[in-house]
């Protein structure tokens, strides 16, 4: 398989994520940050991150550097008050790391524990903020990419607003891939990142807030880092980002973004993905690989696949045998089953897709878990 390593492996993860030559290309200038072009570079961005959204009406973006986490951690951090109470609806991993947050944060945080397979149920949402009027927000995740379940945004935050409390969304592993639409889905808050569904390399985060929370959330925040409210004022009487911006980082989202656009926005991304995730579950069951989620709850993103239940399966050795045939994957996230994950964003299409299948199959040969005539059928059991 020499051939295939005289080219970055394909990244089948959820970010860092495969990137387009355009992208990358962008990134091979220098930038001053006082610098007027790329400050408009920033105003332009933050602009289109609205528009995705159709939030420009009500909200403002306000970009953050860093992982998504640290964009997580500032909305929370900037958007709840230091007496706030927050519900969160446990699904995953990603939804787990919320509840961390609030504990560092010192919020107050109701956990509504969900099977890990199922997704957020708005009625249940909606029936613990009726018992609880202290709770003043919800902080949902939108696709769990612990699993890759697609929770019912529209529902929840229906409810959310029914109930007259704010909404925050880590729309992260989402946001340019399903549609979301600030109008028809109230949310005071949406987080998201450089290096997911919009196709640029990791580094930064932004937070679509509405502008009447952000106004009022001024001393709200324990950090001057994480502080979106101090971030944004700084922003907008400067155009330039408070502190170091993470330069290449923005002029590699501006060129994806301009991607984004040519190929057709949100919907476009999504068929493609889509596509994707089909070509993977129908290609990894063929070979008796069984997907962890009903394909009914499963978003577009990520596959969580069982780990083949035969003595030999070992998650290292299967991980070097892809990594060797030119792809990387992921291990799983779950803590009750052994899983691992396989990725369907960034720049790849069902073709890359088959040819991952394909390494996968060859890959399980390799190891004698999988021979060549065999009934794959023999690998479904789940293993526990
Ligand atoms: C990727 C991701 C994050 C942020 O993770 P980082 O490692 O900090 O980039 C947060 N939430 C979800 C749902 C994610 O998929």
């Amino acid at each position: 398989m020499m051939y295939l390593l005289d080219r970055d492996p394909l990244l089948l993860t959820p970010g860092p994520l495969t990137t387009s030559l355009r992208t990358k290309q962008a990134m091979l200038h220098d930038w001053g940050s006082w610098d007027a072009a790329f400050n408009r570079m920033t105003g332009e961005l933050c602009e289109h991150i609205v528009a995705l959204a159709n939030a420009a009406a009500t909200h403002v973006c306000v970009p953050l550097q860093g992982s998504g986490t640290f964009a997580v951690e500032a909305a929370l951090g900037t958007l709840v008050p230091r007496q706030g109470k927050v519900l969160v609806p446990n699904n995953g991993a990603y939804c787990a790391r919320i509840l961390k947050i609030l504990t560092y944060l010192g919020r107050q945080a109701v956990e509504l524990t969900i099977p890990e397979d199922r997704p957020a149920d708005p009625a249940a949402i909606e029936a613990a903020l009726t018992a609880d009027p202290a709770i003043t927000h919800v902080a949902q995740v939108h696709c769990e990419t612990g699993t890759g379940i697609l929770n019912p945004l529209p529902d929840i935050a229906a409810a959310v607003a029914r109930q007259g409390r704010a909404l925050i969304v880590d729309a992260m592993s989402s946001f340019g891939a399903i549609e979301i639409d600030a109008q028809r889905m109230p949310f005071d808050a949406l987080i998201a990142a450089s290096g997911k569904c919009l196709e640029g390399v990791p580094g930064m985060g932004f937070v679509i807030a509405r502008r009447q929370a952000l106004e009022a959330s001024a001393g709200n925040a324990h950090s001057l880092a994480m502080d979106l409210y101090d971030q944004w004022v700084y922003l907008q009487r400067t155009t330039q980002w408070r502190f170091t911006p993470p330069t290449q980082v923005v002029a590699a989202l501006h060129q994806a973004l301009a991607q984004h656009r040519e190929e057709g926005g949100v919907a476009a991304r999504h068929a493609r993905y889509a596509a994707n995730c089909m070509a993977l579950r129908a290609g990894m069951q063929a070979l008796g690989l069984r997907p962890f989620l009903d394909e009914c709850v499963q978003a577009p993103v990520i596959v969580t696949f069982h780990a083949p239940a035969h003595p030999a399966y070992d998650f290292k050795r299967f991980y070097d045998g892809v990594r060797s045939r030119g792809f990387i994957i992921y291990p799983g996230k779950l803590t009750q089953v052994e899983t691992f994950r396989i990725g369907c964003i960034g720049a790849l299409t069902p073709a890359d897709i088959e040819k991952v299948v394909h390494a996968v199959g060859a890959t399980l040969r390799d190891m004698g878990i999988v021979s060549a005539h065999a009934n794959p059928v023999a690998v479904t059991q789940e293993r526990v």
